[in-house]
């Protein structure tokens, strides 16, 4: 890397002033050794920055050594960045003069702005303004600084009190708090980072500006975030897309909390809290996604070593049954498989393995194993065709040191294109002699943690196979008679009729129906439909009809029809839903109950949702969700990716449902959703999904529509 001038073939990128300055101007420093303005301009004398440091300070001749400016024009020498430090109402008049010095980079510490109200956020307007007025890059305000580790550079502009090793992560945060933990852990676990930014309250430089900026930069091999919220999602989507081709991005997304209250009166709405919907969105965006801190930095170990796996199948090699069970049971879980040894990978592991051992999938070499054991089975299982990556476990070794096995393990796994991941339950003193040695596999304590980053792995491998910008498939639909629909229904739910009309003119099958104003009526409808019959009532601001005694199944003949209705009508109007039609329908049999939703969230716009429907979706809520535009690729992801999949496969000699079928309505469900915005809410439970597309059929809907 170093400065722009020292390397003529890099393109020179907006954060370099930033990143890779010549001089730094810290203004703000101070000589309180408890301050922000010591501590930064300390982190960056004791830390070697590699140009020139000019402390201003109106007040002190000399800090931690360094010659002291009354202000930033006094300066003699070129300025590229300023780290501000100053209090907050003197920041603009400081960044003006900044920009009349012609900084070439901006970091604001300072806090006391958007995030503390209305006042604050006025005058981050202006800064904001003025910075982007002048062309200039600004970190912050209210941050906590930025650091490069590159080893030409050396630069630490914050007043965390660990420093950043240098490696091949590129990390930014939100949270300046957490940043501090962030680096904390990175050193913990011995991992290496290119640059480290806190982000602040984001005035101008964004998370998105920095995915960019480590887009082509060769040392960050793995972006990682930590986020609270998500600025732009669009863009996000657009950008995170097209750079997670190239390269990993991991995010940690804090706020597991609901961000906005929801009107959820649809199953969809309820389940759908704004967590599924940021999982979903990273999803489609082949971002991975840590629950943690410590996950991140194990995935981001394993992403910057390791090669990308071919697929979900693990091998396992271990010297003790009870973890080689453990990695086991974590990898099936999760979704990985466990691959099935060819006879000549078991002859050849049988050919130097004791008797007793097993050589099967956990390998289970037991406790005589050596190091040169450790070696040859882990080529034998990694050379196996059914194997895309292998877990290696070494329990208290009492024959082989663990670093000794680590490093064979090590040397096998670089002549081959599969990851290896090492799971050595040893000492604290083992893991400290072995963390920061890049060219060993990662090793992890527990076979979970390692099963967990084998599972990112290869779902980002998978991202990387599929193909890229797949176009959202366009139905013919007649979208000028859904918005009259839409039009004419004002707000609230639409009815029966306008709902099924709605599904119709969209093309999502139907079980036959007919309203009718009263007994007689529906018994010509049930005569026109044929027998048996299903009876549900229609009444104003009737939403769960079960609930109230309103669905009556299997209905065979005219007086059985003629008594439900009677009986129907008095048990709703003691309810207090006075009775306004009786909507009848073909009873419809066999196949998988589904559900089919829609939801709207304020800030990622129209979002789908298919699961197992029924009764019960809430009890289960085996549901996944997407957010539009919706690719089919996608939508057959969401469909594969609910955990009762199996049965939609078929079970038991039970049939299973017609896949493609389900993808296509929620692929027309999606364009529904965006050509209709006004469609707050739309639920589809339980759609009777067959074998094929005759048998398949909707049997109840509900659609809200917004102003
Ligand atoms: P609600 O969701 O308002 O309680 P539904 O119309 O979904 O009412 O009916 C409840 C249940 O009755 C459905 O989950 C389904 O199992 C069954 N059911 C509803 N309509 C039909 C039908 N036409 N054919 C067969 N079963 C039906
Ligand atoms: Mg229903």
């Amino acid at each position: 890397m170093g400065t722009p001038s020292e390397v003529p073939a890099a393109r020179p990128r907006p954060l370099d002033p930033i990143f890779s300055p010549r001089s730094i101007a810290v203004i703000g420093a101070s000589r309180r050794r408890d301050s922000l303005g010591f501590s930064l301009l300390h982190n960056l004398v004791v830390n070697e920055f590699s140009g020139a440091i000019f402390p201003v300070n109106p007040h002190a001749r000399a800090i931690h050594s360094l010659k002291c400016y009354p202000a930033v024009a006094a300066i003699p020498d070129a300025v590229d960045l300023a780290v501000i430090m100053v209090p907050r109402d003197l920041v603009q008049g400081v960044v003006e003069e900044c920009l009349a010095k012609g900084v070439a980079g901006l970091i604001v510490i300072t806090a006391g702005f958007s995030e503390t109200g209305e006042e604050g956020a006025a005058l981050e307007r202006r800064l904001r303004e003025t910075v982007r007025a002048a062309g200039v890059r600004m970190i912050g305000p209210n941050c906590m600084g930025v650091i490069n580790a590159d080893p030409e550079v050396r630069l630490d502009a914050t007043f965390a009190p660990t420093p950043a090793r240098w490696g091949s992560i590129g990390f930014v945060s939100q949270s300046g708090a957490l940043g501090v933990a962030i680096l904390n852990v990175a050193q913990d676990l011995g991992v290496g980072l290119t640059q480290f930014v806190s982000m602040g309250n984001k005035a101008d430089v964004s998370g998105n500006d920095l995915i960019e900026h480590w887009e082509d930069d060769p040392e960050t091999r793995v972006i990682a975030m930590y986020l609270e919220a998500f600025g732009n999602p669009r863009r996000f989507t657009e950008i995170a897309k097209r750079v997670t081709r190239k390269k990993p991005i991991l995010v940690v997304k804090s706020g597991r909390t609901a961000e906005g209250a929801r009107a959820a009166t649809s199953h969809t709405g309820a389940i759908a809290g704004t967590d599924v919907t940021v999982s979903a969105f990273l999803d489609q965006c082949g971002v991975l996604r840590a629950n943690t801190i410590e996950e991140l930095f194990d995935v981001a170990r394993a992403l910057a070593r390791c090669p990308l796996p071919g697929g979900f199948r693990v091998g396992i090699v271990t010297n003790a049954g009870g973890p080689g069970i453990m990695a086991t049971d974590a990898c099936v879980n999760l979704g990985l498989h466990m691959a099935e040894l060819s006879d000549a990978t078991r002859a050849a592991l049988r050919s130097f393995l004791p008797r007793e051992a097993s050589v099967g999938n956990p390998v289970d070499m037991i406790a005589s194993a050596t190091v040169e054991h450790y070696a040859r089975a882990v080529a034998a299982v990694l050379d196996d065709p059914q194997v895309d990556m292998a877990m290696v476990i070494n329990v208290t070794p009492i024959l082989a040191n663990p670093i000794d096995v680590l490093e064979a393990i090590g040397a096998v796994a670089r002549e081959r294109t599969k990851p290896v991941l090492a799971v050595m339950m040893a000492t604290e003193e083992f893991y400290d002699a072995v963390k920061t040695a890049r060219e060993l596999p990662p090793v992890y304590h527990f076979p979970e943690s390692a099963a967990r980053v084998m599972f990112l792995l290869a779902r980002y491998a998978a991202w990387r196979r599929r193909p890229a910008d797949l176009p959202a498939p366009e139905f013919d639909t007649d979208d000028a008679q859904v918005a009259a629909i839409l039009d004419r229904a004002g707000e609230g739910y639409l009815d029966p009729a306008e709902t099924f009309r709605v599904l119709e003119l969209y093309g999502v099958p139907l079980a036959r129906w007919r309203l009718a104003r009263n007994r007689d009526e529906a018994a010509a409808a049930a005569r026109e439909i044929g027998f048996p019959v299903v009876l549900k009532a229609v009444a104003p601001g009737l939403v769960h009809k079960s609930d109230v005694g309103a669905v009556q199944v299997d209905l065979r003949g005219e007086a059985e029809l003629a008594k439900a209705a009677t009986e129907m009508e008095r048990r709703i109007t003691a309810a207090g839903h006075p009775l306004e039609a009786f909507l009848v329908q073909e009873m419809a049999r066999g196949g998988h109950e589904v559900i089919f939703g829609i939801t709207t969230d304020p800030r990622f716009g129209p979002l789908l949702m298919f699961g197992l429907g029924g009764k019960y979706v809430e009890v289960f809520q085996d549901v996944r969700f997407a957010v539009t535009p919706l690719d089919a690729e996608e939508a057959r992801d969401v469909i594969r990716g609910i955990r009762g999949f199996k049965l939609l496969e078929g079970v038991r000699g039970e049939p299973g449902a017609d896949l493609d079928l389900l993808t296509e309505i929620l692929l027309r469900l999606a364009q529904l959703s965006q050509r209709h915005p006004r469609i707050r809410e739309l639920d589809i439970n339980p759609f009777l999904a067959g074998p094929d597309r005759q048998s398949a059929r909707a049997l109840d809907a509900r659609i809200r529509v917004g102003s």
